[in-house]
């Protein structure tokens, strides 16, 4: 039978569609959720990728702005920006767009954002109450995988969940995410001895490298789920992901496109963590409660 498609897209269309009564309640109060997108640089990728997020924001009715730094823009230059962002109580949401160009170090920028306003979930904060068990602002991407794997259903509880990747963007908190969600976790990356034999164990395989054609057929069990978050621009202008996406189709139980898969769902949980740090804001406490999240 064919692999049911993870259709990343539509549930995001949902996610974010879903988010406007939120948005209009805040409204209602005089708070309009704004979202500030911080890009270092030129890279052409990253310019569409914040134009995604802006498009999502509208669909939201939360406020998306781009603010952009010259590619010769110094570490401090990104930090006095940063500075300016944090102080600023119309702005809820904060994110340094990545790559950055090189001589910034991607560590001191995530620092340098006010933790309230880090809706990436990439502040040493926030990864730190992520691994406690009491996350904020959970990282977009895989907060965006469980997302898609709740909306069709699949469950984790108890299944062994492999990870391919340890970055800190997406390996390591997704791991972490799947525990939480009593999933038994292995993660693999580049020094793993055998990363088939790992894999072929999997109930669900989230594969996070960006190498084309990494995972194939024959490195899954039949019927796995398998959530590709890779993102690679072939030769020929076409992007993939790091799945074989025919072998997929034919031996997985579900498996998510490249594109119209992660992507999105990054997208939409980037929104999500927007409005919510516009509603605690509101909440101004040192309590969220409404959301049943602490400050
Ligand atoms: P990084 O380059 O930061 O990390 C890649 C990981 O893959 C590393 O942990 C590395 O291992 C591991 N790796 C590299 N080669 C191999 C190999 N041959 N076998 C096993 N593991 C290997 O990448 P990111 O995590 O930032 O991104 C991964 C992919 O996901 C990229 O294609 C990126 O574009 C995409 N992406 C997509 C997003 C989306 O929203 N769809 C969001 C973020 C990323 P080691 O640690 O040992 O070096």
């Amino acid at each position: 039978m064919p692999a049911t498609l993870l259709d990343g897209k539509l549930v995001a269309q949902r996610v974010v569609s879903g988010l406007r009564p939120r948005v209009e309640a805040l409204k209602a109060r005089g708070i309009q959720p704004r979202l500030a997108v911080v890009r270092v640089g030129d890279d052409p990728a990253s310019q569409i990728y914040i134009r995604a997020k802006i498009r999502a924001c509208e669909q939201a009715g939360v406020l998306g702005g781009e603010l952009e730094l010259a590619a010769s823009a110094r570490e401090a230059d990104v930090l006095a920006r940063l500075e300016e962002l944090n102080a600023d109580s119309a702005v809820h949401g904060v994110l340094v767009q990545l790559p950055m160009p090189k001589g910034i170090d991607p560590h001191r920028v995530a620092a340098h954002i006010d933790p309230d306003k880090d809706v990436d979930g990439l502040h040493a904060i926030n990864l730190g109450r992520l691994l406690q068990g009491d996350a904020r602002f959970r990282p977009c991407t895989p907060a965006g995988v469980l997302r898609l794997l709740d909306d069709y259903s699949i469950g984790l509880r108890g299944r062994h969940a492999v990870v391919v990747g340890r970055s800190e963007i997406v390996g390591k908190p997704m791991a972490l995410l799947l525990l939480e969600r009593d999933a038994t976790v292995t993660v693999c990356h580049s020094k793993t001895a055998d990363i088939a034999a790992v894999t072929r164990m999997a109930e669900v395989v989230v594969v996070a490298v960006g190498r084309p054609g990494m995972l194939k057929g024959d490195m899954i069990k039949p019927g796995a789920v398998v959530v590709d978050v890779g993102v690679n621009r072939l030769a020929d202008g076409r992007l993939a992901g790091d799945a074989v996406w025919d072998d997929m189709c034919t031996r997985a139980g579900h498996v998510t496109p490249v594109p119209g898969g992660v992507g999105p769902m990054t997208v939409a949980m980037l929104i999500e963590n927007t409005v919510q740090a516009a509603e605690c804001a509101a909440a101004g406490a040192s309590e969220c409660p409404e959301l049943g999240v602490r400050r």
